[in-house]
């Protein structure tokens, strides 16, 4: 087996194994669950397709300049809003494309609550890919199914990460009816720590909210955790270990989509200084959306979308961002922390690495005090 030699390279989409016709290349997921290729060398015949697929790391093909349009949006219905992380875009911009009889690919929970991408016809399955996971998501079979369905005359609104949106991209020709939608991404984080973390409780979780804005609000960014016996738990323990970048995918500091120049026919993003635009417009705390509108085909979507929301036009000088800049920084501790999860356990990096666990940090120590005092008193 021959396994790819430097991680960095590889954002794990799967292109190479699907584009593979003699399935030498299965994807294996490493100790911390990100998924990178295998090659059987004994099925391999040399002939070079797998590498000519590979999106990530090759200069992105970004649509011609000029013509991007920056808006402001928000769904008008109140219930899709608040089930949404930003302003609830990606509802409406597949709504249009459902509507029409389309099909629409986006990362949804598992029932294990791993993170996968998978294929909704309706609006019931859709809802499914509400609210980003911020776990790297599992591409599977996707990029075949999704020719499968062009092949079938269908139109597709694909929703992912800029690297997941491009691999697409790659593998197919283009076609009128392929609709991308990336959503403005930091980085991905580990599957494994997210498992780990989630485990931990040994309560059987309903549902997961990654920014609970019903609770706090969407600036707080806290994420809760819904429990099957009716309790829950909110924190921001998993949030700022991710916000931290000490948890994920190597290709992440690599990232060549950190720019203005948008890979996708539209762009969705949390629409961080809207203050700039006007005070009021967010002082519910709801959330906006950015929307980048990069192609025609993007325009053409947001068009037929556009009564479902309201939005205005903005200037996006006022409200640049991060990832739309330059890449992220990978923390440098990420090697530190990676060893003391894999050896130590997630409770141990939870007391170590993230700040916001004071209260669990003070259980800790309480809990090593009372032992101690107790070994003391025992002994004397
Ligand atoms: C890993 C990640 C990092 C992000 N980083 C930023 C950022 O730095 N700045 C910013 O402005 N916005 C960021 N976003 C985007 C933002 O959080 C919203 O997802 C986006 O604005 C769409 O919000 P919405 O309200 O329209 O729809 P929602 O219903 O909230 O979003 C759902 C969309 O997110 C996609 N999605 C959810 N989880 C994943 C995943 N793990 N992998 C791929 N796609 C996923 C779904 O397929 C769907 O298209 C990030 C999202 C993710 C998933």
């Amino acid at each position: 087996m021959l396994k790819i030699s430097d991680k960095s390279k590889c954002c794990g989409c799967g292109a190479c194994g699907q584009i593979c016709a003699r399935g030498a290349i299965s994807m294996r997921k490493d100790e911390l669950g990100f998924a990178y290729p295998e090659i059987n060398s004994e099925k391999c015949n040399d002939c070079g397709l797998c590498e000519k697929i590979c999106s990530f790391g090759k200069a992105p093909e970004a649509l011609p300049e000029g013509g991007q349009q920056y808006l402001a949006a928000r769904h008008k219905d109140n219930d899709t809003l608040m089930e949404s992380r930003s302003g609830g875009a990606f509802t409406a911009l597949s709504d249009a494309v459902l509507k029409e009889g389309g099909v629409v690919y986006g990362a949804e929970f598992a029932e294990d609550f791993s993170v996968r991408h998978s294929r909704a016809t309706g609006a019931d399955q859709r809802n499914r890919f509400r609210g980003s996971k911020y776990i790297q998501s599992d591409m599977g079979a996707c990029l075949r199914e999704v020719k499968q369905d062009l092949k079938q005359g269908k139109k597709v609104l694909f929703s992912g990460t800029s690297c997941q949106c491009d691999a697409l991209k790659h593998f197919l020709p283009s076609t009128d009816n392929l609709i991308l939608a990336d959503v403005l991404c930091h980085g991905v984080a580990s599957p494994a720590v997210w498992q780990a973390y989630i485990k931990k409780d040994k309560r059987e979780i309903k549902a997961v909210d990654f920014r609970d804005k019903k609770h706090f609000g969407w600036k707080e960014h806290k994420e809760t955790i819904y429990y099957k016996d009716g309790s829950s738990k909110s924190s921001k323990s998993f949030t700022d270990l991710y916000y931290k970048h000490i948890m994920h995918r190597p290709c992440c500091a690599e990232c060549p989509y950190n720019s203005l120049d948008r890979v996708t026919d539209i762009t969705m993003a949390d629409f961080w200084g809207w203050e700039k635009t006007d005070r009021e417009m967010n002082a519910d705390d709801k959330g906006y959306s950015l929307l980048i509108i990069n192609s025609d085909k993007g325009r053409e979507l947001f068009n037929a979308a556009s009564s479902d929301m309201e939005w205005r036009n903005v200037d996006i000088a006022s409200c640049m961002q991060r990832p739309l800049k330059s890449r992220i920084e990978i923390n440098p501790r990420c090697t530190e922390f990676e060893n003391a999860f894999l050896e130590k356990g997630i409770n141990y990096v939870l007391r170590k690495y993230s700040d916001r666990n004071i209260r669990s940090q003070m259980r800790y120590l309480y809990k090593k005090t009372r032992k101690l005092a107790r070994k003391i008193l025992l002994n004397k």
